[in-house]
Parts: C-alpha cells; structure tokens; sequence
C-alpha cells in the first residue's frame, strides 16, 4: 500500500488503508494461534448510555470480530456502583481467556476514572493508561503503548519508508499534552531520535513553534486550529483531532485542504488516526496474549 497524492500535493496518510493492512497481519497472527487451539481475547466494558462511546465500542468488536480475536463487551447501566464496576475488573483481571481490558472512556462522572484504570492489571492494558505502562514508555523499557499514539508512529513509519525520508533527527511539534495523547505521543517521537518541542493551552505561541516543525502532531481538540501558515513547506502533518461540524462533517485539528498546499504529509479526517486507533488496541491485545503466555506461542 503506497500513500497517494492530494489535489494540494501533499501525501495523502491514510489511516484507513494503514489500518486495514495492520487487521490483515493481526488477522494471518490469530489465524495461526487458533491453528494451535488458542485465541487472544478482549474485554470491552462500557458504563452508561453515552452514544459516541457506544459508537466507539461497537468499532471495536467489528474490528476483533475480523481479526478472528475473541471480544466480550460487558454493557453496564449508568447507575452500577463502584463496588461492582471494581468486582467486574477483578473477575476480567483472574480471567486466563481474557489478555486485554479496555474501559471506555469517559465513565460518568460518580465514577473515578484514575482508580478504574489503575485496577485493571497493567499486563492487560491494552490501552497503556496504567502507570507501569506510562513509566516503561518514560524510561524507555518495554510496555503496551497508548494505542492512538502507536497508531500516529505507525503512520509516520509508513511515511517515512514511502518517501525514503528518516524521522530519526526530525524536529517534532506535539500539539496538546494530555495522558492519554500528547504526553505518550511526545515520549515516542523522543524513542524514535525526534527533537521534540510540545505545546499546550499556556504555550503563548504555539503557531511560532509549529511553523519551525519538521513533524505537526496536532491533538489540541481545537477544530482547524492549526492554518496553512503554521505549517513550513514540506512538513508532515498527522492530526489527532476530530470534531462534528455545524453541517454534521467532521473535521480536525487541521485545516486540512490549504494545508495540502504547504505540506509534503497530511492525514484526512476522518479515515486518518481514526481508524489507527482501532487496528492499535488489536495489537495491543494480540502483544498482550504474547507477553502473558511467553513470546514462544
Ligand atoms: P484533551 O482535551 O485532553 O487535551 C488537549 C490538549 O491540547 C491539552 O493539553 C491542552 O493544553 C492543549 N491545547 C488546547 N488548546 C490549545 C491551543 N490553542 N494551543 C496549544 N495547545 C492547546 O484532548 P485529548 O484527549 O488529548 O484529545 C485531543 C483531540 O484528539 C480531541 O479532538 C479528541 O477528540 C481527539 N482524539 C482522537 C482520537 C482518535 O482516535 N482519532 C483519540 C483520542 C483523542
């Protein structure tokens, strides 16, 4: 698969395609562990009736259901206590056929959600929220890596062995600083020899730094906040971003089609880190499975 060319000019990084050959290597993997009588399995549980999330959930059990991964989706009521969301993750924790837990989140607000991630078993956190796994990625040792940040670095690979570029010695500009995005995102480019700058909602000029970029992570949540001339020429540009327009479009961070005149790079939303996410917690529970019954099976 070979990125294509926008009207603009730039490579079109598309996550959909990217995603669809991580589901078929994932796919040939889990084919060959049911060949041996096993199969990697996902828990998915979901609390309250949030639609979006139900959305997302709904993409992952298609996904694991592709990929011949075994999903469980537990669908709890807005009003499950603590106790029992907490009982439900230690049963899915000592369960030998389960290999990765994901809670959606946001969970409704009675819920703490800092206490919820750190009782899933951190060699089942396929979404790398656990400390252990946030620490292994700050220290450069292994771990299972937050999957829409994987996701960003498979894509800037794909890119980059597309063009014959290298990322090693890029400068890098991580627009947004969250746990689960900016933050992870900004440790992999790091791991990859990146110089890394990362802006934030007190960086005062967050335009100056991104027009100095090699590499534009936007993951602010701020819908076309990055413009053309934020972007140098020939810049990449991936956008983490995703909001639902007036007109019931979506679009991202980015504003996406001047940027197709500046930069050499861009991912579309949607069909960009969408769908990376995705194929990412795949892998992930597939790592997980590896990881937990010895890289031998
Ligand atoms: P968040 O709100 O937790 O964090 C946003 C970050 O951006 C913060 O660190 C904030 O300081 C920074 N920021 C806000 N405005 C800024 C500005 N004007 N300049 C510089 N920095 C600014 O959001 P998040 O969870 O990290 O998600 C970011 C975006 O990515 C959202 O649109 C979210 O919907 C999207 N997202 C997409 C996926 C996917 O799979 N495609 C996954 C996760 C998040």
């Amino acid at each position: 698969m070979n990125f294509e060319a926008t009207a603009g000019g730039a490579l079109r990084i598309d996550g959909r395609a990217t995603a669809k050959d991580v589901l078929v290597r994932l796919t040939t993997e889990v084919s060959s562990l049911v060949a041996e009588g096993a199969r990697p399995g996902l828990a998915v549980v979901l609390v309250g009736g949030d639609p979006a999330s139900a959305i997302y959930v709904r993409h992952k059990i298609r996904a694991c259901d592709r990929t011949g991964i075994r999903s469980v989706a537990h669908v709890l009521s807005a009003a499950t206590t603590r106790e029992a969301l907490l009982a439900l993750i230690d049963t899915l924790n000592d369960d030998d056929e389960i290999d990765g837990i994901l809670v959606q989140l946001p969970l409704p607000p009675q819920f703490d959600s800092d206490e919820v991630i750190a009782r899933v078993r951190p060699d089942k956190d396929v979404d790398g929220f656990a400390l252990r796994n946030l620490g292994a990625l700050a220290a450069g040792r292994p771990g299972l890596v937050a999957c829409t940040p994987a996701g960003v670095m498979e894509m800037l690979r794909r890119y980059y062995a597309q063009t014959g570029g290298d990322l090693s010695g890029k400068h890098a500009v991580v627009i947004g600083r969250s746990v689960t995005v900016g933050k992870p995102m900004a440790l992999l480019l790091l791991e990859a020899n990146c110089t890394v700058t990362v802006c934030h909602s007190r960086t005062p000029d967050t335009a100056a730094h991104s027009r100095r970029a090699d590499v534009i992570v936007a993951a602010a949540g701020r819908a076309k906040l990055v413009k053309a001339d934020w972007v140098k020429s020939g810049a990449v540009v991936i956008d983490v971003g995703i909001h639902r327009q007036e007109d019931g479009t979506l679009c991202g961070d980015v504003d996406y089609l001047p940027v197709t005149h500046v930069a050499a790079g861009i991912s579309p939303v949607p069909g960009g880190v969408g769908p990376m996410t995705i194929a990412m917690l795949l892998d992930n529970t597939l790592r997980a499975y590896r990881a937990r019954r010895g890289a031998a099976s």
